[in-house]
């Protein structure tokens, strides 16, 4: 497994913040779109998924994921009930 310099930094400042949370970046990337559904809908974040919440507060790199996810939501809204 090879990390640039970028990642491994990002990846310890995440360790370094989230002791408490398990949660790694492919983990939150798994759960992110369903994350980005509820938050849409504004439907309670059950506990599996606040720490997502948590993890994009703290990672830059899931932030931006996130947010692209958030907008290409809105902008196609096929994920609208
Ligand atoms: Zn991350």
């Amino acid at each position: 497994m090879k990390l640039s310099n970028d990642q491994l930094k990002s990846l310890s400042a995440v360790l370094d913040k989230t002791r408490e949370f398990e949660l790694n970046c492919n983990e939150c990337l798994d759960l992110v779109s369903e994350f980005a559904e509820l938050e849409l809908a504004k439907q309670s974040i059950p506990t599996a998924l606040q720490a997502v919440a948590h993890h994009l507060d703290l990672c830059q790199e899931c932030r931006e994921e996130y947010d692209t996810l958030l907008k290409a939501i809105q902008e196609f809204g096929d994920l609208a009930p």
